[in-house]
């Protein structure tokens, strides 16, 4: 496979030469099979013996460390090895379901005062395609996914020139008083962290007045890469490593859980992603707080890095796989098919992803930088898609409780 022969070891990611654009390598229901029937390289003698190492760790249930980490990313350790290893960690914990959920996505503005260099969704308040949302149109759009029967709405956006505080934590009090049951996972850790900056609080008093207001748990968005230096490159005007972990820490001390994330594929090495692994990790394990953690593929076109490939699917099967891992402390790591595309994230429920998130209704951030999938699925498309590889749908809310439907209507069990 010309794949494999052109990754670089070092790094220990697939670049292949005369990459065509922007899709990805594995197509949507003949993903499994075509990695399945592919030749791969047999492991040489010290690859087998660090690979039995590790095996005998996990069964052993010691902790992987830095360097077992940036050893399986390297492209010469069989890929279906690392995957099963992290498939017995997957069914360890979850068996065979593989969950989604019904969700929609709101993303009240473009307009952001940090422009990140990654960013394609974001735009300059006088651009011409720059919105802000007003409160008729929030409300049509929330109540369009609680009529749905959406369990979840996930709010985001940028970071407004002109809006205070108040005009963010209304958003979430105006939802959550007209929608009470959807639950809202709404601003990222670098969105709260500019909350404080704007109405002069603390991050925890932040926190607090947007529970109050009806908040249900912090999305993952805005931690990319941790690195200082790649940060600098990626997102120079974000809060750093240090202060997306504080929201984190603070939301779990006042009782929320939240998602963790990591953007891959862009001018970071395995290094940088084991580091960031780890940080997420030691994280976990002194609050316990987090759902579940998701890895992005960078799309690069559209944005600063257009000049860049595309993560291969070898390199995101991987990054799910190590990252599973990696995270033993982490119950779920989700495959975001809006990130992955749909062969990619379906073929990863069986390399350690357990979760394939949801409906999705009308992503615009993604797609804004080039993403060829779907804006959003049914919930019988994503039944198919697990059933297809093999695993047992269940569908969750945001807290991962089983949910019992019968159409739009719908509880917990
Ligand atoms: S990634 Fe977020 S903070 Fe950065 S420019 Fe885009 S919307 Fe703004």
């Amino acid at each position: 496979m010309i794949v494999i022969r052109s990754a670089g070891v070092k790094t220990g990611f697939c670049r292949p030469t005369g990459w065509q654009d922007g899709r990805k390598t594995v197509s949507w229901g003949v993903g499994i099979s075509l990695l399945l029937i592919s030749a791969w390289p047999m492991n040489t003698p010290s690859i087998s013996s660090r690979l039995d190492a590790i095996r005998h760790k996990i069964d052993a249930g010691e902790r992987l460390d830095a360097s077992d980490g940036e050893f399986l990313f390297r492209a010469d350790v069989d890929l279906h090895e690392v995957g099963r290893l992290a498939n017995a960690i997957r069914e360890r914990k979850n068996g065979n379901l593989a969950y989604y959920n019904l969700n929609a996505h709101l993303n009240p503005t473009n307009v952001c005062i940090y422009r990140c260099n990654f960013c394609a969704y974001s735009r300059d308040e006088d651009d011409p395609d720059a919105y802000v949302m007003d409160d008729q149109q929030i409300f049509a759009e929330a109540a369009e996914a609680d009529r749905a029967g959406c369990t979840e709405l996930h709010i985001v956006g940028g970071l407004h020139p002109r809006k205070p505080f108040d005009w963010y934590l209304g958003i979430v009090r105006l939802v959550h008083e007209a929608h009470p049951r959807l639950h809202l996972k709404a601003w990222t850790a670098v969105e709260i962290a500019r909350f404080a900056e704007l109405a002069e609080l603390s991050i925890r008093e932040v926190l607090a007045r947007l529970i109050d207001a009806g908040l249900g748990s912090l999305p993952g968005g805005g931690a990319e890469i941790f690195d200082p230096a790649i940060r600098a490159k990626l997102c120079p005007r974000k809060i750093d490593a240090d202060a997306w972990l504080a929201v984190h820490r603070a939301a779990h001390g006042l009782g929320l859980r939240s998602t963790a994330t990591m953007l891959f594929g862009h001018i970071e090495n395995a290094m940088h992603r084991i580091g960031h692994l780890l940080r997420l990790r030691a994280l976990q394990d002194e609050t316990g707080g987090f759902l579940s953690f998701v890895p992005l593929s960078f799309h690069p076109e559209a944005t600063q890095f257009g000049h860049l490939r595309r993560t291969s699917s070898l390199d995101d099967l991987r990054t799910v796989a190590v990252s599973r891992l990696m995270l033993d402390n982490f119950d779920h790591v989700k495959a975001y098919w809006i990130s992955l595309g749909l062969g990619t994230a379906q073929t990863a429920l069986a390399y350690g992803a357990d979760d394939l998130d949801g409906t999705v209704r009308e992503e615009r951030i993604h797609h804004e930088a080039g993403s060829t999938t779907p804006q959003c699925l049914s919930a019988e498309a994503l039944r198919h898609l697990i059933r297809e590889a093999g695993r047992m749908p269940a569908e969750r809310d945001t807290l991962y409780r089983l949910v019992r439907r019968d159409g739009t209507a719908w509880e917990t069990c």
